[in-house]
């Protein structure tokens, strides 16, 4: 069936049932329409409208998840200041071309009468960086993930590549457990100082706001040293965290130059390599990163 072109600005229908959505896009594929799938937490920015958009350009029909997933938040992080508004999203959603958002209540995805058993964990590469830093993060990812992709069927997925090791994750949980779902990588959309949109941006007072365009500047001056000659991974980190430093207002989580296949720390850089930062600035926890080949 030849790409339709997507629809902007027509309502979205929006689901909030297992069985609605699962139906919705079974009827969709029994009509010959090809599923496009973007999962989210919802405060849709243009980070997501991109995604939404990828998708509607390549697939039928499109399909937005909004969803607060609890397993994915450790104790005292910001579940409940997380920003929830469907509203605004659904228009977000209408407007990038998606045809269906899936929002359900976490009852819905989580029935308190029959609480979750399983949980998906994907070995090494959940292990490091946010993995060491979140624990449990990402297994609560790669569990809603996997229900979702179970849920909605043969499609293809649309993650961003601001949460590189999120979409390797997602990746090898996908090929692992033999999803019939293409995990489609998205590049990351910046602010104008090179912040990457983040829904956690929101809770950035003025003077953060500006301090955290520190992350990008930090991964910068990181791909400056690797492309000065730099091969050894430690002072790439080094002059990354330097640069975090020198920003008041930020507290560094970790700095990390790593092969971008499997976000291991080589010996030496060589090939795809991922430089990644995360980074406190106030209360507000950021992350970022940039691919390059040394
Ligand atoms: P979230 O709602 O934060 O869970 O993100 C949902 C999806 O949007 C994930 O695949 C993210 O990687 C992606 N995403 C978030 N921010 C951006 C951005 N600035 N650019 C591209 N993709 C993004």
């Amino acid at each position: 069936m030849p790409l339709r072109a997507p629809s902007r600005g027509a309502a979205v229908e929006v689901v909030d049932t297992v069985d609605g959505f699962r139906h919705a896009l079974d009827g969709a594929r029994a009509a010959g329409r090809s599923v496009g799938l973007v999962p989210t937490m919802g405060a849709l920015h243009a980070g997501h409208a991109s995604l939404i958009e990828r998708a509607a350009h390549e697939c039928d029909l499109v399909a937005v998840t909004v969803f607060v997933n609890p397993l994915q938040f450790g104790p005292g992080e910001d579940l409940a200041a997380y920003p929830r508004e469907l509203e605004a999203d659904c228009a977000v959603a209408a407007a990038t071309g998606a045809h269906l958002v899936f929002a359900p209540p976490v009852q819905e995805m989580y029935p308190p009468d029959d609480p979750i058993g399983t949980t998906v964990t994907v070995g090494a590469l959940s292990e490091t960086l946010e993995g060491a830093a979140r624990p449990g993060h990402l297994a609560g990812v790669a569990t809603v993930v996997a229900k979702l992709f179970a849920v909605a069927g043969p499609c293809r997925a649309y993650f961003g590549e601001k949460d590189y090791q999120q979409l390797l994750v997602v990746r090898k949980m996908a090929r692992d457990l033999g999803f019939p779902v293409g995990v489609v990588a998205c590049p990351t959309v910046r602010d104008h100082d090179g912040l990457a949109l983040s829904s956690r941006n929101a809770y950035l007072d003025g003077r953060q706001r500006q301090a955290a365009a520190v992350l990008h500047r930090a991964l910068s001056r990181g791909v400056d040293v690797v492309n000065a000659g730099e091969r050894r991974p430690q002072p790439v980190t080094a002059a990354m965290a330097a640069t975090i430093a020198s920003e008041p207002m930020a507290e560094l989580g970790y700095a990390a130059a790593v092969d971008a296949r499997d976000l291991t720390v080589p010996e030496r850089l060589s090939g795809p390599v991922r430089l990644l930062v995360a980074a406190r600035i106030g209360a507000t926890r950021l992350i970022d990163n940039v691919g390059m080949t040394a």
